[in-house]
């Protein structure tokens, strides 16, 4: 299996070289803006289908202009614009397809256009393609017009990769270089561990069916009277002056930390669930109609469960694990999983669900983490066959029999059903 995947390495930077990849990030910055302010004058200008342009057409025309208005863009790799006016092209496309989509409903999402970046605004960052080097046990890079830099750890990457290309970005005082590789995997081993079904919640990060809660990490919210006092001292310095620079590094440090301290937490979790699990049955939770709610948007927004499923769905096929996500309108929370009993008065405030037929009293994430393990031990073979063959659910009349089946997702089908199927406290 041939995959491209990514590796970040930080590098170990002096002063000089520092100011150099500020400037060259500078210089990307500036490429996208010139591309998108002469992108939005052609359309204002010009008429038919000279109102448009490409990448390869506007990077000619910055070339050209380089000899006489630019000449300071010669100091760093000529890919470092040419890479942005691709990213401003594929900002292009991906708002035009958006726009063709909600036309036609296929989609709710919507996409602006591109923006303007502003200098210490926007992230610092650039990418370069051409001779990309590592060195085996060496901790160094070699990137074009760089040269060497030297990186804090020694590469890991396996030695039949090919890099693509090298992205170089700044997060508060740290610069960051992150190869994107493509690299042959050796297909994986068929996974015998056991199923298990997770119920993403809102008191603790996540109960599995096995019974064991994921305990909520609380990253921001641990520190948030850290986070009050440093933004109230940097929004109470002078503007411009050092201060305020010194502040918004403090700032910036702070939150760097948080997201290095969440993405750890993500990763170890998501690695473990995927590594010991045949089959991992999620919800899809709707976390954008979950932001919504302006008192609960800032704890889910620690939970990053977005983050987590995105990480859960690509790292499963690797430990040869496959992931299902049920549909959303599933009730998981309101039914009773020793007797399917489904109570409609259930509020979130009710930590524990009761069952008023045979007495069930049992933790509400719990009970949930049950429902959504039984939704697929009953269903599984309809789901399966969802999964290939759409047609079999359909009536005569073309309209699905059971739509909230429809909705599940085989994030990898072929697979056939695991041994062990999760049984619960019946
Ligand atoms: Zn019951």
């Amino acid at each position: 299996m041939l995959r491209t995947r990514g590796y970040r390495y930080e590098l170990r930077v002096n002063n000089k070289e520092r100011t150099f990849l500020t400037k060259c990030a500078g210089i990307s910055r500036f490429a996208w803006n010139w591309g998108l302010a002469a992108r939005k004058q052609r359309y204002q200008t010009q008429t038919g289908s000279a109102k448009y342009t490409d990448a390869m057409k506007q990077h000619k025309e910055l070339n050209r202009l380089k000899q006489t208005n630019f000449p300071w863009m010669y100091e760093v790799s000529k890919c470092i614009p040419q890479e942005a006016l691709r990213d401003l092209d594929r900002a292009y496309q991906n708002f035009f397809s958006n726009l063709h989509q909600k036309k036609r409903k296929q989609t709710t999402r919507y996409l602006g256009l591109p923006k303007f970046k502003k200098k210490g605004k926007s992230k610092d960052s650039f990418r370069l393609t051409g001779v990309i080097r590592i060195f085996p046990g060496v901790r160094r890079v070699q990137l074009p017009r760089l040269g060497k830099l030297r990186l804090k750890e020694k590469p890991n990457l396996p030695t039949s990769a090919r890099i693509l290309s090298a992205t170089v970005s700044r997060t508060a005082d740290r610069w960051y270089v992150a190869l994107t590789v493509k690299e042959e995997q050796p297909d994986p081993e068929p996974n015998n561990g056991p199923l298990v079904a997770l119920d993403k919640g809102f008191s603790v990060f996540a109960v599995l069916s096995s019974g064991i809660p994921i305990p909520k990490p609380k990253f921001l919210l641990r520190q948030a009277r850290k986070q009050r006092r440093l933004s109230k001292a940097h929004t109470r310095k002078q503007e411009g002056s050092n201060n305020k620079r010194k502040s918004a590094l403090r700032l910036a440090r702070f939150y760097r930390r948080i997201t290095n301290q969440r993405h750890n937490f993500l990763h170890q979790t998501s690695t473990y669930l995927a590594k010991n699990h045949s089959m991992i049955i999620t919800e899809d939770l709707h976390v954008k109609g979950l932001m919504q709610n302006k008192k609960l948007s800032k704890y889910w927004a620690d939970l990053s469960h977005g983050t987590f499923q995105r990480l859960l769905t690509y790292k499963a096929p690797f430990y040869g694990s496959t992931v299902i996500e049920i549909d959303r309108w599933f009730p998981s929370s309101k039914l009773c999983s020793n007797c399917l009993y489904y109570r409609r008065d259930l509020t979130l405030a009710d930590r524990v669900f009761h069952c008023p037929l045979y007495g069930l009293a049992l933790d509400r994430d719990q009970n949930a983490a049950f429902n959504i393990a039984n939704y697929y031990a009953i269903y599984q073979d309809l789901l399966f066959s969802v999964a290939e063959s759409s047609a079999e659910t359909l009536n005569a009349c073309g309209e699905a029999v059971r739509p909230a089946f429809q909705q599940a997702r085989v994030a990898e089908s072929g697979r056939t059903a695991p041994k062990t199927v999760w049984t619960n406290c019946l």
